[in-house]
């Protein structure tokens, strides 16, 4: 199984002019040698370097071992596929090996380019510094179409080898809507909402009657069974809820390779989000039962879930950032008070909590076998 990793370049602006004139040189020279090759018809690297080495580095600056990655990869595109002539892009992806690149401690890599060697930073997620240490030789070098640079290496995992998420469906639970997802699927309590109503109705009439029976030294036997009864439907129609919007949010998880991220629960009831009605709305089960079901379902599918920092989820902009009570208006809205970022409040706090995911997860992560990649 191939499993392609990405590392994002923390190149200073400076060294964008450095990337993107290497790039463009390499694929210059590529395209100019791909012509030649496809002319002569040949695909033979020794006899591609005897003929154009010099041209490649005189004419495109390529330091000698680029020149000699250009005419492999040239060779590489034009074997594959004999009728065509290969064509390469000013910011196709570049290959980089050994003796073009080092890695430099934890966080720098060292390539080379038409300018000499740079040092560039980058950020590692723990899963892929982890993953690094299998890659073999080769890495490309890769301009985004947002600009961005990436270094991406090609691994060989065992077949069946369980592949950790490192995106989320960021989950928030509430009271108008039991459940929102980071996509923006709210699955609503409404329906949970009227029944406990009718039923809190229902049962407040007949307590009332029970203790008026109890005065009048009337057995309310039949006033308890009617109450238990109530209190069991509730339970079972909560729980069907439970169940379908669980089984709905770990399948939209499995089907698109994410895991599920859920506020750490620890302490949601004294949460100020939540006044003191809705607190009491709560009560606490019917939380932790739809939590622990979608904990097992997920266990059961194999995805994988995370659990964050619920601290200021539903005040924080996911544009910008900026935390404020005021940013919650009402209970559906969402207005920041900072840069006028607007939207639904449950979808922007399960959108914060996926971002706490991602963050948790693909943070740069110290570790022995990272230091492997020194040896690479
Ligand atoms: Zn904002």
């Amino acid at each position: 199984m191939k499993l392609t990793l990405q590392t994002q370049l923390l190149h200073p602006p400076d060294q964008v002019c450095v990337l993107e004139a290497t790039t463009r040189a390499f694929n210059a020279a590529a395209d100019w040698l791909a012509g030649e090759a496809f002319a002569r018809k040949t695909a033979n690297k020794i006899a591609l370097q005897k003929l154009f080495y010099r041209t490649l580095r005189a004419r495109f600056s390529l330091s000698a071992q680029m020149a000699v990655r250009c005419i492999a990869q040239v060779c590489e595109a034009y074997k594959r596929d004999k009728t065509k002539r290969p064509c390469f892009r000013p910011f196709a992806a570049i290959p980089y090996d050994q003796r073009l690149m080092s890695f430099k401690g934890l966080d720098r890599v060292s390539l080379l380019t038409i300018s000499g060697r740079i040092l560039v930073p980058f950020i590692m997620g723990s899963y892929q510094s982890e993953r690094f240490t299998a890659a073999k030789g080769q890495f490309d070098l890769v301009r985004r179409k947002d600009g961005k640079w990436f270094l991406l290496v090609t691994v060989d995992l065992p077949d069946g080898t369980k592949i950790p998420a490192t995106d989320f469906i960021g989950v928030d639970l509430g009271v108008a809507n039991i459940a929102t997802d980071s996509d923006g699927s709210r699955y609503s309590g409404a329906s949970v909402e009227a029944c406990r109503i009718r039923n809190h109705d229902l049962r407040r009439s007949l307590q009332k009657a029970a203790v008026g029976r109890k005065r009048r030294r009337l057995r309310p036997k039949n006033i308890r069974r009617k109450l238990k009864s109530i209190a069991g439907r509730e339970a079972r129609f909560r729980k069907d809820i439970n169940h379908v919007i669980s089984k709905s949010l770990v399948a939209k998880a499995k089907g698109t390779g994410r895991g599920i991220a859920l506020e750490d629960l620890k302490g949601i009831r004294d949460r100020t989000r939540f006044r003191k009605a809705q607190r009491a709305k709560m009560g606490g089960w019917a939380f932790h039962q739809l939590r622990s079901f979608i904990e097992y379902k997920a266990k059961r599918e194999g995805v994988e879930l995370v659990l964050v920092d619920p601290k200021n989820t539903s005040r924080e902009c996911p544009s910008c950032g900026h935390i404020d009570k005021a940013n919650r208006p009402s209970q559906a809205e969402f207005r920041c008070v900072a840069c006028g970022h607007t939207g639904h409040a449950d979808v922007n706090a399960a959108r914060n909590i996926r971002s706490r995911a991602r963050a948790l997860v693909n943070a740069p992560k110290v570790s022995e076998r990272h230091f492997g990649l020194q040896a690479a």
